[in-house]
């Protein structure tokens, strides 16, 4: 009997004699390897799913946040494996969401601000006033390459409904006293059925409406058309406190304002 406890005690002494030499190995190969990659701080599969699987929407988010932090520049089209990933994205919350606090962060800024008779803020039109969604959920969500004939079709109807989040903000400027001017990538042909367009949206008055005069800028680039645009309304001397757009070209260039606030926009880019 006597015997028989003797084993069992050597058994637990082994077994902690090997535990204590396991966890002795183990701090010392952190140690070993402190400067390699021996920490996964943050063990996320980044290509690879539950068992190894590819996930399209993992890379489609790491593009869609390189796409708005203006890392991914000059890009034609959206990538074909992110159409589903654009599409549920743009139809869903997130965009929504995403409007939204960049709008609301716009409006705290206004707030605070002492507004004077030559106050202006400056709008987009595309995707930023007006969104242009029901067009692109029919061509791809930005999978497909820019139809000119097909896009202008469609501005012409006059239908684009108004991105909620940005009407909000439209309507708190007016009445904190704010000028809105819009400075829009649209041709001087469709003017008129832009006004009517942001009037049938819900932006019944504005300072100005600024649409491109494409004989003058024609090859110009769209930071060029809206920066000279800018600085004759500063000329005239307004102050642009304040500039929101869904593109990187509606915020650089010169005169941008006090403060630019990017919308976002997954499906096309505009240099
Ligand atoms: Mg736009």
């Amino acid at each position: 009997m006597q015997k028989l406890v003797v084993v069992k005690k050597m058994k637990v002494l082994v077994f902690f004699v090997a535990i204590v030499l396991a966890a002795w190995h183990c701090h010392g190969s952190d140690h070993d390897h402190d400067h390699g990659h021996t920490y996964q701080i943050f063990p996320l599969r980044m290509k690879t799913g539950h068992g190894g699987h590819y996930i399209p929407e993992v890379s489609c988010q790491s593009w869609r946040l390189g796409v708005e932090a203006h890392n991914v520049i000059d890009w034609k089209t959206v990538p074909q494996d992110c159409e589903g990933y654009i599409g549920n994205y743009m139809l869903g919350e997130q965009y929504r969401s995403d409007s939204k606090i960049v709008n609301q962060q716009a409006y705290f800024y206004a707030k605070t601000l002492n507004i004077t008779a030559k106050t202006a803020w400056v709008f987009d039109i595309d995707e930023t006033t007006l969104s242009n969604l029901p067009y692109y959920a029919d061509h791809g969500f930005g999978v497909e390459l820019y139809n000119e004939t097909s896009f202008n079709k469609w501005v012409d109807l006059g239908e684009a409904p108004a991105l909620p989040e940005s009407l909000k903000l439209y309507k708190k400027l007016l009445s904190l006293g704010i000028k809105i001017v819009f400075i829009t990538g649209r041709p001087l042909d469709q003017k008129a059925v832009t006004a009517t367009n942001l009037k049938l949206a819900g932006y019944h008055t504005w300072e100005k409406l600024i649409t491109k005069n494409t004989s003058e800028y024609h090859g110009k680039t769209a930071v060029t058309y809206k920066s000279t645009e800018r600085k004759k309304l500063e000329e005239k001397g307004y102050k642009i406190i304040g500039n929101i757009g869904d593109q990187w070209s509606d915020l650089l260039g010169t005169n941008t304002g006090d403060r630019t606030f990017k919308l976002p926009d997954p499906m096309y880019y505009i240099s």
